[in-house]
């Protein structure tokens, strides 16, 4: 990763302590979006790591990842997918639920939103336990689809979600 674009991504990315609760350092992406400059050189480095050929959908996470899948979808003349949380998409989908730290998530993706045989790749903002990651590949998975990447822009390596995504390719333009 460039180290200009390492920089760039730790000066626009502002740290919220104990949002959305005590105890948590919330990686804010909001000043980075606001950035046009910075925000495109995400976008490129996003969609840069992949031959446009090699990519058939891009998934965005909930809420965040929606931002920044969108437009990655569009440099690589790909569709664009959502993931989104329980009880928020209209057509039938197929649901996957995991562990949080108290109770259960649960994300879910239109039974019909990717052709059998698609290739994924799969975008977010921040890679924390890796729950939520987990729970989108086992979703692509079922749809028939095969994961080609999962790229974020912050890794928090201290919550060792990687593990949980250690039969994708994970890209993380930050590691904090
Ligand atoms: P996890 O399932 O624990 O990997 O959490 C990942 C999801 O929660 C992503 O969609 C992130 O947007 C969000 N998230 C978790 N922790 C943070 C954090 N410290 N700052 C910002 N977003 C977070």
């Amino acid at each position: 990763m460039p180290q200009n674009l390492t920089a760039l991504i730790e000066q626009c990315v502002r740290e919220i302590p104990d949002y959305p609760k005590p105890g948590v350092m919330f990686k804010d992406i909001t000043p980075l979006l606001a950035d046009p400059k910075a925000f495109a050189a995400v976008v490129e480095a996003v969609a840069g790591a992949y031959e446009p050929s090699a990519v058939d959908y891009v998934i965005g996470l909930e809420a965040r990842g929606f931002i920044l899948a969108a437009p990655v979808a569009l440099e690589l003349a790909a569709g664009f997918v959502p993931i989104r949380k329980a009880g928020k998409l209209p057509a039938r989908t197929f649901r996957e639920s995991y562990d949080l730290e108290y109770g259960t998530a649960t994300i879910e993706m239109h039974t019909d939103a990717i052709a059998p045989g698609s290739r994924v790749l799969i975008v977010d903002d921040v890679l924390a336990t890796g729950g939520t990651g987990r729970a989108a590949v086992e979703l692509v998975r079922r749809a028939g689809g095969t994961v080609v990447g999962f790229s974020v822009l912050m890794e928090l390596a201290f919550l060792k979600g990687r593990e949980k995504l250690s039969d994708v390719e994970l890209r993380t333009l930050t590691t904090v």
